[in-house]
């Protein structure tokens, strides 16, 4: 009697599932709801991630360690453009609002989480400095204006070092910083420019030879409207690099980002090849928290399954930039 209870109970529970999946798969509507829903509920993974949660909130966050002493996590976050409201149309990672950018960066220093700068990471690296287990680094691509006129006033604020990262030949352009906001931003000592390329590129399309060509000259661009040394660091436009490519630039001396949404570890910190991660506008500092995390083998085994079925539904969504 029991036995056929429970059964009656699993099958309306699976002829309603069933119910759902059907409309959903039917209903395209009804499908970008659900995705979204999926992406943006924090209930989905919250509960393998509760326990680490609970973990740094019970960290001593003022307690630090050099590299040889433990492997802490070094995440670089990836914003692009700072806007004043959500644009209708753009793709979802390029623009994140002033407001959601204060809230994420606010967020994650209630977290625990400290913002160190490319420098402190090179002193770290050279066991030289001792960093709490919880720290992040914050970088922008493109060198947009949003960057001086509603990110600069946050890393102000709340006194966060940030590296941006400029294309040569789009500076002084309508949408891009000029070289007098660029300056102004470098001298504050709180703001790192550095090359994200001459040009706007795949740079794998040029010989190794004009790629070093072209990021030295753009590095020196950066100097000459400075007015002085900067540390040689280049962000691949797109991500796209090679171990040819890689290799080329070590040896001219470069530190190099990539764009893989992978974690630095500190004790492998790999300068020719550092990673960073994609900061979303709906993300909350707890969700940034528990991507760098990176959760346990079966959620990202899930997380995995679902990234390429939305690929393959909607590319343009998880297109590079
Ligand atoms: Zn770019």
């Amino acid at each position: 009697m029991k036995k056929t209870i429970i059964y009656g109970i699993i099958s309306i529970i699976f002829i309603l599932l069933l119910a759902v999946i059907s409309y959903i798969i039917i209903n395209k509507t009804a499908r970008e709801n659900a995705i979204d829903t999926i992406l943006n509920t924090k209930a989905w993974m919250d509960i393998t991630f509760s326990a680490k949660y609970k973990d740094l909130r019970n960290t001593d966050t003022t307690k630090t360690f050099y590299k040889s002493e433990k492997n802490i996590k070094i995440p670089m976050l990836l914003y692009h453009d700072i806007v004043e409201e959500e644009p209708e149309r753009d793709l979802f990672y390029m623009y994140t609002t002033q407001e959601q950018f204060e809230k994420q960066i606010s967020g994650l220093q209630e977290l625990g989480y400290r913002f160190i700068s490319m420098e402190e990471l090179i002193q770290y690296n050279k066991n030289e400095l001792a960093l709490p287990e919880y720290v992040a680094l914050i970088c922008f691509d493109d060198g947009y204006t949003g960057n001086y006129l509603r990110a600069y006033p946050i890393a102000k604020k709340y006194q966060v070092p940030i590296n941006i990262y400029v294309i040569d030949e789009m500076m002084e352009q309508p949408g891009y910083l000029t070289w007098a906001q660029a300056k102004e931003m470098a001298d504050s000592g709180l703001v790192s420019i550095n090359t994200h390329g001459k040009r706007h590129i795949h740079y794998e399309e040029i010989s190794t030879v004009e790629l070093v060509a072209e990021i030295t000259y753009a590095h020196e661009q950066i100097e000459k409207h400075l007015g002085k040394k900067v540390r040689k660091v280049f962000t691949y436009p797109y991500g796209t690099n090679s171990k040819e490519t890689r290799e080329a630039l070590k040896e001219a001396g470069f530190i190099q980002n990539l764009t893989d949404n992978k974690i630095n570890y500190g004790k492998s910190i790999d300068y020719s090849g550092l990673h960073r991660i994609y900061v979303l506008n709906n993300e909350s500092a707890y969700k940034i928290a528990q991507k760098i995390y990176d959760i346990n083998p079966l959620q990202r085994v899930i997380r995995k399954t679902l990234k390429g079925t939305i690929q393959k539904m909607y590319p343009q969504l998880l297109k590079v930039e």
